[in-house]
């Protein structure tokens, strides 16, 4: 019997390490080379039309048509000299992957000839067909009409023969159909929202960015080896697969030495990543074998998310040049770690103030306090919906069961922080002003020592870590478009500071002094979100309980989880932002619950498959080898001692009888169970079904079959193992 399993595995370990030709220029002279950047606007555009275009991107000035027909020929220009011959509008609808269609850029010159043509109109807005979009019943099909609209603050950049145009996707009535286009809304709240804030400080503030530095973690693994395995190819992850007798418990694979291979494709992907504009600095080992990390240096929060999007596509197409498969799947692998993408994010001024980082004077320090305890305030008010944004049905297996980080949102702050906001809240209050000859009144922060910014103790269990100068959402799925949760946290964070700023107003109006109306206010703060402050071990069940009883969201049930962007105080937040309405809100979910069932339904099936075509094919076929030999047995020696000695595959024989039957059967429960949910009308209960009573239902046929995987003669075994997935590179 020809097995594809050993067929993989020869030719895997064949492979040696693809060259890579790095460019002869330096890294710093080949960046952004397929980018549309600043530098070559200004080569290409007339400076006018230059001049309004930056204004477009720093400002958020209206984009003016009169000046699209003059950028896009610009664009053409560059684009031509690339030997560009198409474009499209690249967008990210919601199924976590970007999309796009092309269109040359020829046109009829009328002369029976064709001309190349790409006219502003064409850059700026086109009307791609939605109906198969997920949309969560926003649009009927017979009104099919999505419009993709451009995004100049993301620059336009080349793929092969394709110039490719950030764009939002929006409904024909308008609404958002996509991550973008609530991003850059909950981006410009925030904007608004903190820029209020930071004038109570400095006034000369104009503008506040948000930023964004995800690392990026993903398992590499052979392709042929990935082939054999239609799970894999499939789903993402192995849904069977008993665990290797080694797998990370020896910690040597975490930034240990690269493998070769894998050298070569990380390097291949920077030199195409650095020309894509993304900045990539950190590479390195992750803590399972097979897995692999990479983090850009922190960008703009929009223009992040595009250069994360961009990096999981160009991953992709890197790795099959490698004659690898890269698996972007949160737990691709049972029993060993899972993958993540830690989303880093502060805020920072047109002036060059990191917000989230302490300064040298006390006002600066005040500052800092201020944007601390109103992001703590947003995640302890929204701490639900945080994990909402980052539940699906994929990253269920990191937030639902015991793996970094966990299924309850609270904010790891590290002693010295802790510590000065406790003095801040107990401090009397006169404590924290001392009068000061002629400047007035001052306050008495107590100074922070800069050390403590490569000094925070590391909390790996936190799910919202303070890290010095940022804080780091690490429930990120490694799958997941990062603007699911920029947008709640920006959003929330700029509630937080809208609701700071009536306060401290107020208290304005009333007469009372500005530092002192910070204080107090902040002082209140610091009290309401103590319960999101939790510096000790995120896994414990101790931990569990106390949550509970502080109330924070503990509901570890994906389509549940779900519920939150529902909840009033959600869709206050929300439409108090101009982030999302009621209406879309409402969408959204559907798209959500539907995305989860239709994830787990696939992989009943393939599971299903591969069981009775697979697993209980090759198990027989080995039981009834046994079965020949006990036969020979008795022939030999009689029945009675024929029988003594094979006493051991007796015993297997019976093994493999008992578990194929309850496999057998498992599947036939798994079945029904997806027959009955699938009658269910509503999509959040069928959502809910799907996670309750067929998501168990597949663990337990797993268990029978990574049993058997143990018993079964590994030269009939058809699957590549674990071992050979994880090692084998
Ligand atoms: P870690 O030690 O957490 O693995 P890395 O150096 O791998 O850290 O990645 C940290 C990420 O955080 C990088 O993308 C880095 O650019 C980003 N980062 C650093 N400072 C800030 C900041 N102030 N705001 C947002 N992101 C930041
Ligand atoms: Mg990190």
């Amino acid at each position: 019997m020809a097995n594809l399993r050993f067929e993989a595995v020869e030719e895997a370990f064949k492979k040696r390490p693809v060259e890579v030709n790095a460019p002869t220029e330096r890294p710093s002279e080949f960046y952004g080379k397929f980018v549309f950047n600043r530098s070559k606007m200004y080569k290409y555009l007339p400076a006018d039309i230059y001049k309004k275009l930056v204004d477009v991107m720093d400002n958020g000035s209206r984009l003016d048509r009169s000046i699209a027909d003059a950028v896009a020929q610009g664009m053409k220009q560059w684009a031509k000299e690339n030997g560009v011959t198409h474009y499209t509008h690249w967008f990210q609808p919601l199924t976590e992957g970007t999309a796009e269609k092309h269109d040359a850029f020829i046109e009829h010159d009328g002369k029976g000839g064709m001309i190349e043509e790409f006219s502003g109109k064409l850059l700026v807005q086109q009307e791609p067909d939605a109906s198969s979009f997920p949309n969560g019943g926003i649009r009927n099909t017979f009104e099919a009409r999505g419009y993709s609209a451009w995004d100049p603050t993301s620059p336009v950049f080349i793929i092969d023969d394709t110039l490719c145009i950030p764009t939002i996707f929006i409904s024909y009535t308008g609404e958002a159909l996509d991550y973008k286009a609530p991003l850059l809304k909950a981006l410009r709240a925030v904007n608004v929202a903190a820029t209020k804030v930071c004038q109570y400080f400095y006034p000369e503030v104009k503008q506040v960015t948000s930023n964004l530095g995800w690392e990026q973690e993903y398992f590499l693994v052979d392709e042929d080896l990935y082939f054999a395995r239609p799970d894999l190819m499939l789903t993402g992850r192995t849904l069977m697969g008993h665990d290797s007798a080694k797998n990370q418990q020896m910690d040597d694979h975490y930034f240990g030495t690269i493998p070769e291979r894998v050298q070569a494709f990380m390097k291949d992907l920077e030199i195409q990543a650095l020309e894509l504009g993304i900045p990539c600095k950190t590479r390195h080992n992750e803590v399972a074998p097979g897995q692999f990390e990479l983090a850009p240096i922190f960008e703009e929060c929009n223009l992040a998310v595009d250069h994360n999007m961009l990096l999981m596509s160009l991953m992709k197409k890197v790795a099959h040049k490698h004659s690898f498969r890269v698996l972007l799947h949160e737990k691709p692998f049972g029993g060993i770690n899972g993958s993540g993408k830690h989303n880093n994010w502060s805020l920072s001024t047109d002036t060059g103030v990191l917000l989230h980082a302490t300064g040298k004077t006390p006002i600066d320090n005040l500052r800092f306090v201020v944007f601390i305890v109103e992001t703590l305030m947003a995640v302890y008010k929204h701490n639900g919906l945080l994990k909402a944004s980052v539940m699906s049905a994929t990253n269920d297996h990191r937030l639902g069961a015991n793996e970094a980080p966990p299924a309850i949102i609270s904010s790891f702050l590290g002693k010295q922080i802790s510590d000065l906001l406790d003095h801040i809240e107990k401090a009397d209050k006169d404590d924290l002003f001392a009068l000061s000859g002629k400047t007035g009144m001052r306050i008495e922060i107590p100074e922070i020592p800069v050390l403590f910014i490569d000094n925070t103790d590391r909390n790996r269990t936190s799910p919202f870590a303070f890290t010095g100068n940022r804080f780091e959402f690490r429930a990120v799925g490694s799958e997941a478009n990062c603007a699911s949760a920029m947008i709640v946290l920006n959003a929330a964070v700029a509630e937080a500071l809208n609701n700071f700023a009536d306060r401290v107003d107020a208290l304005m109006a009333k007469g009372e002094e500005k530092n002192s109306a910070i204080i107090d206010v902040i002082r209140e703060d610091i009290k309401t979100c103590k319960p999101i402050r939790f510096d000790g071990n995120g896994y414990s069940d101790d931990w569990k309980k106390e949550a509970a009883q502080r109330g924070l969201d503990c509901e570890a049930s994906c389509p549940i989880c779900f519920d939150r962007y529902l909840d009033t105080a959600s869709i206050k937040m929300f439409e108090a932002t101009h982030v999302l309405s009621h209406n879309e809100l409402e969408a959204r979910n559907e798209v959500k619950w539907e995305t989860y069932t239709k994830k787990i339904q696939i992989e009943a099936r393939v599971m299903g498959d591969l069981a009775m075509n697979h697993i209980i094919p090759v198990a027989t076929h080995y039981q009834s080898q046994l079965a020949k030999n006990v036969q020979n047995m008795m022939d030999v020696f009689g029945d009675i001692e024929g029988k003594q000695l094979s006493e051991r595959n007796i015993k297997i024989i019976r093994e493999i009888a008992e578990r194929t039957t309850l496999i057998e059967s498992g599947i036939e429960e798994l079945v029904n169970a997806r027959k009955v949910a699938n009658k269910i009308e509503n999509q959040r209960e069928r959502a809910i079904a799907y996670h309750d009573t067929i998501a168990p239902k597949m663990e337990k046929i797993r268990y029978q079959i990574d049993k058997l995987e143990l018993v079964v003669s590994d030269e009939l075994w058809t699957l590549p193992k674990y071992r050979e997935l994880l090692f084998i590179r």
